[in-house]
């Protein structure tokens, strides 16, 4: 969950530093930094107004990554109700109660740009591959700490809590699949090209070209992904708005750059910094607690909710 300046100027009146201090803070213009593109990036293309719900994805990921079928919900179907310990991919159904348009959404990773959870990651056990791009995660580097399940602003990274060696899930782009000169399980099933994979470059052209060739379908005309939060690898078109179906609105600006931001104001402007690095520390666990919890009510709200 992103933090407001609205929130954090609150947190800090409130733990006893002066207003002043975050005006002089807050009186920053909002400056996107260009983030590199790797060289040979690639990624997924996801058109939700072509879905058909039929979660052939879904069972083709949990093949592809040699995972049980998540059949916890009613014992029977594979039918997941969200990224989870044995899911990397998920199909949800988002139904507004007025019986305005309906949209499915497929949620996976999105491989940013510049990922918050290999940001936060301590050992850099989630790093981002130098030339794919993909955010990968490396068993024998991770501690289990589980920072990156609340740095990342997606919500996707789950963690393993039984087990004696758990371990994060999250959607990998089929690495191993994609080094044999496979397609990832989810774009080789779907059966109406709903989610394709190929080089972002390809991706994106292909994303504009199919706005152009229907203006007005498509939310805003835009493809998200192609500059939110930095910019990310797994891209998607749709025709409800983005927020709806759990994309939230980042702004160009990545989340560890934003970050990374604030932190530099409040060293210049501090000669004691450790007291609001403090504060700031205090804002974000409280922010993080809540991270699921609202995630969850935002999706009641919204009518997005598990397709089953
Ligand atoms: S979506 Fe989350 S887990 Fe995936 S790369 Fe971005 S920050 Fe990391
Ligand atoms: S690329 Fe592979 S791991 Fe990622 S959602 Fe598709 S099938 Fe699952
Ligand atoms: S396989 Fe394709 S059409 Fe079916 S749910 Fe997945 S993305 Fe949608």
């Amino acid at each position: 969950m992103a933090i407001t300046r609205r929130e954090l100027f609150v947190s800090i009146g409130k733990a006893g530093i002066p207003a002043a201090v975050a005006l002089t803070v807050g009186a920053e213009t909002l400056q996107a930094e260009t983030i590199p593109i790797p060289s040979a990036a690639v990624g997924l293309l996801y058109d939700a107004s072509i879905c058909i719900g039929c979660k052939a994805c879904v069972a083709a990921c949990a093949e592809a990554n040699d995972t049980p079928p998540d059949t916890r919900g009613d014992q029977l179907h594979q039918a997941p109700s969200d990224l989870n310990d044995l899911t990397r991919n998920v199909i949800k159904l988002y139904k507004p109660e007025d019986g305005s348009a309906f949209s499915y959404v497929k949620r996976q990773c999105m491989h940013c740009l510049d990922p918050a959870c290999a940001a936060g990651c301590p050992f850099q056990a989630l790093h981002k591959d130098p030339e794919s791009g993909i955010v990968k995660w490396d068993s024998d580097k991770c501690i289990g700490c589980r920072y990156c399940t609340i740095t990342c602003p997606y919500h996707v990274p789950r963690f393993q809590w039984m087990g004696f060696n758990p371990r994060v899930t999250k959607c990998e782009l089929c690495s191993p699949r994609l080094e044999k000169g496979l397609q990832p399980g989810c774009t080789s099933v779907c059966p109406t090209g709903a989610v394709i994979f190929g080089p972002r470059t390809v991706l994106l052209s292909e994303a504009h070209s199919r706005i152009k060739k229907e203006p007005g379908r498509y939310y805003q005309g835009r493809v998200y992904g192609e500059k939110d939060n930095g910019g990310t690898q797994s891209l998607y078109l749709s025709r409800v708005a983005f927020e709806k179906l759990g994309l939230p609105e980042l702004g160009p600006e990545s989340v560890p750059a934003r970050t990374l931001r604030w932190q530099r104001r409040l060293y210049q402007y501090f000669a004691l910094p450790a007291v609001l690095y403090v504060s700031l520390v205090q804002v974000i666990r409280k922010s993080l607690k809540g991270h699921e919890q609202e995630a969850h009510e935002h999706e009641k709200e919204t009518g997005l909710r598990a397709q089953l």
